[in-house]
């Protein structure tokens, strides 16, 4: 087909068997997709959706297996120590997550498993993308998902450079196969993941190819435009390691540091302070006593970027054993300046 050809009206029922067909061939094979179409493991879909969130699927499988590997059930889940939570979603980021996925276990243990769309947006950390994923894969219930996948293919299908949610959410509806509709879902979100891509869509090997307006204009990446970012604020922040990579000093962080998860003592620096200023006031907290700069790590989170200068330092305080811990990206990286300093000793 001439890539610049014209679209026809999209007649839905070809298309719904287009893409189910192609789902049926080639949708990928994902662990929480094992059982019936219609009926799959409640529990496993909404680890797998609420755990995908954010998450490239490759990375998300290997969290996936580990935190079902740990909580193989909702009651398991339910009855784990939240600090065991968090230790199983160590470096899945979006620490929030873990916790209402704890929360809502407990909710469920308490008063049963929903089994409709309004059942699971009740529950804590459930949104509506979330609730018609796992009402529409584990209960056959007609809703169809909006997430970044389906807007794209949405916007692309239909020439829209500006989808707003509620446009999105309408042409799915519209197009969703009532006797499919978690099928259906599950197609849209593979085509968006592994053909439809954002960069490089492959429209020739495409099942909406003969319907889709963004591959007719010949650009079809310039569909949907570019999402404006809000900036990212730079934070700046000291901590101490007290002791070495195996066992140090941790505290539970409060506030906007990662607030919750344990981690190194630290301090967010203030407007115009300088990092030796911010040592001297977390030292004071601690009544430790500084010593040298490990060196500085960042890490980036949705709005913010974090700086952090790493210190080490002396103190009665007790140390724990980190392996134990549940710590952010951000503070594995701290620890591991110890480690790579030593090695370059002997370099
Ligand atoms: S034809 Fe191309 S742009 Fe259109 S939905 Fe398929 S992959 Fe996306």
């Amino acid at each position: 087909m001439n890539a610049a050809s014209a679209p026809q009206a999209i007649p839905i029922p070809a298309l719904r068997e287009a893409l189910l067909t192609w789902f049926d061939h080639s949708g990928r094979a994902l662990p929480w997709r094992a059982g019936a179409e219609g009926a799959r493991d409640p529990y496993r879909v909404w680890v797998a959706e609420i755990l995908l969130q954010q998450t490239q699927v490759a990375r998300g499988l290997v969290y996936y297996e580990r935190f079902l590997t740990a909580f193989p059930s909702v009651q398991a889940l339910a009855e784990a120590p939240i600090d065991a939570v968090l230790k199983a979603w160590e470096g899945c980021g979006y620490y929030a997550r873990a916790r209402n996925l704890h929360r809502a276990a407990g909710v469920i243990v308490a008063g049963g498993m929903p089994s409709t769309y309004a059942g699971w947006l009740a529950l804590p950390g459930v949104g509506p993308y979330t609730a018609a994923a796992v009402s529409s894969l584990a209960f056959g219930e007609q809703r169809a998902v909006n997430d970044g996948n389906v807007r794209r293919v949405l916007a692309r299908l239909y020439g829209e450079r500006l989808p707003t949610e509620p446009w999105v959410q309408a042409r799915a509806d519209a197009l969703l196969d009532s006797g499919r509709p978690g099928a259906f879902n599950e197609a849209v979100m593979d085509l968006g993941a592994t053909i439809c891509t954002p960069k490089a869509p492959r429209c020739a090997v495409c099942p909406l190819a003969a319907w889709c307006e963004a591959r007719a204009s010949g650009q079809p990446t310039a569909f949907p435009a570019p999402k404006v970012r809000a900036a990212v604020r730079e934070v700046g922040a000291v901590a101490v390691l007290i002791g070495n990579e195996h066992s140090a000093v941790l505290e539970r962080r409060e506030g906007a540091l990662l607030g919750g998860l344990m981690g190194l003592p630290s301090e967010l620096r203030e407007p115009d302070e300088t990092a030796a200023q911010a040592l001297a006031r977390l030292c004071a907290r601690l009544d430790a006593v500084p010593g040298t700069l490990l060196g500085t790590v960042s890490h980036t989170m949705t709005h913010r970027q974090i700086t952090l200068d790493v210190y080490a330092a002396q103190s009665a305080h007790p140390k724990t054993p980190v392996q134990d811990a549940a710590l952010s990206r951000l503070d594995h990286k701290a620890l591991e300046l110890l480690a790579a300093r030593r090695g370059s000793l002997f370099d």
